[in-house]
């Protein structure tokens, strides 16, 4: 397997190069820039396999960057944040993160999430593997597994990895209630202190995505107390 490559974007060189130093005794190679801007740059040119990615920044931060990173990559993004009232934000994953860590961090904690992130990534197979018949799926919804993308009302949407991998399960088996929990194994599994939140806030941005197709259908249903299902 190639060596994963890692974009460490963090002013702070004493904290960059303890960052830097934990993912290559781990056996990454990982580079390392201070700017927003450079990063985006640098992101646009190459293809990396995950950014770590400091949220105060003195350019842009860290959030801005990532909003941008999302309009041109899925690249997994982990947040270094020293504010615990930027975790809501970056837990809320409104802006397309796949983790965070509190400063001050150990650097093989960092180490470790980067390589679970990394396994994540690799394994985001397993949702193509359970696709059933076209006849069994929700006939609003046409899922296309090797392209990674489902319609709804013959529209392609426009979603997230994980929405996207939320939405495919759902679809292949309708009227299934699924509970947060299963949700976070079969969509998010291996994440560390992923919470319950998550799924909720990737349903509601995926609701409001179907939303925009068909305002009057509500195809994902809340099920209180269980969990939530896909209903046609
Ligand atoms: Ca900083």
């Amino acid at each position: 397997m190639k060596q994963p490559s890692i974009l460490v974007v963090e002013d702070e060189s004493a904290i960059a190069d303890t960052i830097l130093y934990a993912l290559c005794t781990d056996g990454m190679h990982a580079e390392h820039c201070t700017l927003g801007s450079e990063a985006l740059i640098r992101l646009r040119a190459q293809q990396q396999d995950l950014v770590v990615l400091d949220v105060g920044l003195p350019d842009i931060n860290g959030f801005e960057v990532c909003r941008t990173l999302r309009t041109f990559s899925d690249v997994p993004v982990i947040f270094l944040t020293a504010r615990h009232e930027e975790i809501d934000r970056i837990v809320g994953l409104e802006i397309g993160a796949d983790d965070y860590v509190v400063k001050p961090f150990s650097p093989r904690e960092l180490a470790a999430r980067v390589r679970v992130i990394l396994r994540r990534a690799r394994q985001a197979e397993p949702v193509a593997a359970l696709v059933m018949p076209a006849a069994e799926q929700a006939e609003a919804f046409r899922h296309d597994p090797e392209g990674a993308r489902v319609a709804y009302w013959g529209q392609w949407l426009d979603l997230t990895r994980y929405e996207y991998r939320l939405l495919a399960l759902l679809v292949q088996h309708p009227g299934r209630i699924y509970a947060r929990a299963q949700l976070m194994d079969l969509v998010w599994h291996d994440a560390l202190d992923t919470v319950d939140r998550i799924v909720d806030t990737h349903v509601k941005t995926l609701r409001a995505k179907l939303r925009e197709v068909d305002p009057m259908g509500e195809p994902i249903r809340t099920h209180r107390g269980m969990g939530y299902s896909l209903e046609v």
